[in-house]
């Protein structure tokens, strides 16, 4: 996990402000991820965890005055399609994109590989692809779903599918916004042992959450964000005491650490 030229890290962003409409969602943020390493984002409503996801995936853009720096392995010089196969988003909003089509969950799983949401008559799919979607499919835990219309599923099932639809590209690092939502703590505590699977096999999860529960143990650094700007990052045993995020929240609250989990209440 060196950031020497060999092995540049997988983001690196530098003097990164952001305006949503008239408020400066990100000031000046600069912030670097090794490859493979485990991250998750946390911060208060309006904190720019959002604009943060939505920059990394240029959907939103920095100012440019400020001499911004936005690499992702080493490069600034992306095209957006092959930059988002490498490091692949699943948000709420994706899901629920996704449900609004019958399609079956091997369709949309394949469909990773066109950036659509299913597959339409015009794509092509090589017996690899096919063999890889359904390596994708086994490993969401997701195989009996294939035949079924995405918009038949559960939120839980669904987004299965839908994390397998970005695997299909094999991405270095997978985006995670908010992954228990919606999710009863059955279907929360299955998805989220498949996603330890998953960091298992290398790739990076980034997850951006206010559910600490949703942090798994091979999470090793937490960054805290306050007003567009870090407020802490480093070790989560460090980052997560009551006394900092009840400074960050400016209220009290409590913090329990169980098995490598954390949880918090106010
Ligand atoms: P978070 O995800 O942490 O809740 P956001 O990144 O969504 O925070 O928002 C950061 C700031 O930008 C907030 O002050 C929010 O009100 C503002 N903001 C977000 N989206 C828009 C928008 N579409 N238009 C104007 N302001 C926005």
């Amino acid at each position: 996990m060196t950031d020497d030229a060999s092995h540049p890290p997988l983001l690196d962003f530098r003097n990164i402000a952001v305006y949503r409409g008239d408020t400066l969602a990100l000031n000046g943020l600069s912030l670097s991820i090794p490859c493979g390493q485990h991250v998750a984002i946390i911060g208060p409503n309006g904190s720019g965890k959002s604009t943060l996801i939505r920059t990394m995936m240029r959907y939103d853009h920095p100012v440019r005055r400020y001499r911004p720096v936005m690499k992702l392995f080493g490069r600034s010089d992306w095209h957006v399609q092959d930059m988002r196969r490498l490091v692949a988003i699943v948000s709420n909003e994706m899901v629920h994109a996704c449900c609004k089509s019958a399609a079956s969950g091997r369709s949309v799983v394949l469909s990773g590989y066109y950036s659509s949401f299913e597959l339409w008559p015009q794509h092509t799919v090589s017996p690899e692809m096919d063999s890889r979607g359904e390596e994708v499919l086994r490993l969401m835990g997701a195989w009996h779903l294939r035949d079924k219309p995405i918009n038949a599923m559960s939120t839980g099932e669904a987004k299965r599918v839908v994390i397998g639809r970005a695997l299909v590209n094999e991405p270095k690092a997978l985006l995670l916004d908010e992954p228990s939502n919606g999710l009863d703590i059955r279907a929360a505590l299955g998805l989220r042992e498949t996603l330890r699977r998953i960091g298992a096999l290398g790739t990076s999860l980034i997850y951006v959450t206010h559910h600490l529960p949703d942090i798994v143990p091979e999470v090793s650094r937490v960054i805290l964000l306050s007003e567009g700007r870090i407020y802490a990052d480093g070790p989560k045993e460090e980052v997560l005491t009551e006394e900092t995020l009840s400074r960050l929240y400016g209220t009290r609250v409590e913090v329990e650490c169980k098995g490598g989990y954390f949880n918090c209440w106010a």
